[in-house]
């Protein structure tokens, strides 16, 4: 009596997605259309077939589980009205249903997650080019306030799929351990019929090169890849901004099949500054100052991000808060060379806290001597203000 759980290589307590899974590669692996010259496999596609016919079948495989194979035959349950596929068709017909087609007639291919994307070339597409470029990569990076200042070079690590430097990435022992594709005689297309339809696709074996190979590289086992750690020199342009991606043409996996590179995308982090914002390309300064410099004027040194020189600015008498100073071209340079941008300074009009008594009889006294001139803005608020009371 066969086993079923055996025949698809699964345990007893196999899931569903197990099962689904095991039989598809082996209905792949026997199916006739890549075994042309092999009649065990047409024996072994039936078995493979059956097995799944009743295991993927939530009350047939009851039925097995408790009184074997015999208690599906001619119960009007079993495959085919028993173990044992009686013709081809049959297993063909399971065959399409575990792909997504729904047998004969059906559309391979719709349904999403089916074997069909690559067996009739949705994968790799017809009239495609076979060479694909290698996978791209994307990396962090973390600067410094000043770094993306002033531009730097920083290296990273990368992990890429190198070309085997052994078979130069074709993944054979030597060159002569490439032949022709037996599946499609070396032409890289296959034409099916199946009864209802028929069609032109993309040789599920050789993946339409049109060639395989009999013996693989010792280095890289057929991938024609390596995996390679390498540090890449990541130049970092002067004023690059938090969030900003720098693109390094060519540091992704190798392609296949001469594809070109992936790509390596480098995402930049910027850590804030203590004293320094920016905004675009001007730097941001918030300078608290106190009434009497506001309203007397100053004067003030103001640091410089990158250099140790002060920037010297006068702050004219009766200055208020929320006026923003302008210092041209003292800003970060522009990442695509386009000038520079200025240091902006806000300025925070600080009320004065914790007073002396001193301090507090000669605030007394001035407050004394105020008069609407010296506060134009209260004027024109309690002007307003009449109209309400
Ligand atoms: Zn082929
Ligand atoms: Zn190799």
């Amino acid at each position: 009596m066969t086993d079923y759980y055996q025949v698809l290589g699964v345990p007893r307590d196999a899931s569903q997605d197990e099962i689904k899974k095991a039989y598809r590669k082996l209905a792949i692996k026997f199916h006739p259309d890549k075994n042309a010259d092999n009649p065990d496999a047409e024996k072994q596609f039936k078995e493979v077939s059956e097995a799944y016919e009743v295991l993927s079948d939530q009350q047939k495989r009851q039925m097995y589980d408790q009184y074997g194979s015999d208690a599906l035959k001619g119960s009007g349950m079993g495959a085919g009205g028993g173990a044992g596929f009686s013709s081809m068709e049959e297993a063909l017909r399971t065959f399409m249903g575990a792909f997504g087609g729904g047998g004969p007639g059906g559309h391979p291919g719709q349904g999403g997650d089916t074997i069909f994307d690559s067996f009739f070339g949705g994968g790799f597409g017809e009239g495609q080019d076979y060479a694909r470029q290698g996978v791209s990569k994307k990396a962090q990076l973390s600067v410094s306030f000043e770094d993306a200042a002033k531009g730097i070079e920083k290296e990273i690590a990368v992990t890429n799929y190198a070309e085997c430097g052994k078979c130069k990435g074709n993944g054979a022992r030597s060159p002569s351990d490439i032949k022709a594709c037996t599946t499609c005689h070396g032409t890289g297309h296959l034409h099916q019929s199946r009864g209802f339809f028929s069609m032109s696709s993309t040789c599920p074996h050789c993946h339409g090169s049109g060639k395989m190979i009999t013996a693989t590289c010792d280095e890289c086992h057929g991938v024609g890849k390596v995996k390679k750690k390498e540090r890449v020199k990541v130049p970092i342009p002067a004023g690059i901004d938090d969030g900003m991606r720098l693109k390094m043409a060519g540091y992704g996996d190798a392609g296949e099949h001469g594809g070109p590179p992936g790509d390596l995308y480098v995402y930049i982090k910027v850590k804030p500054h203590d004293m320094f914002k920016r905004e675009g390309d001007d730097l941001i300064i918030i300078l608290p100052i106190s009434i009497s410099e506001a309203a007397l004027g100053c004067k003030k040194d103001l640091p410089r991000l990158l250099s140790k020189k002060p920037v010297r600015l006068t702050i004219p008498s009766g200055t208020q808060t929320g006026k923003v100073l302008r210092v041209k071209g003292e800003g970060l340079k522009n990442v695509h060379g386009h000038g520079k941008g200025d240091l902006l300074i806000h300025i925070n009009v600080e009320t004065p806290v914790n007073l002396s008594s001193k301090q507090k009889s000669l605030l007394e006294d001035f407050q004394a001597t105020e008069s609407d001139e010296n506060s134009p803005q209260k004027k024109s608020f309690l002007d307003k203000l009449k109209v309400f009371f």
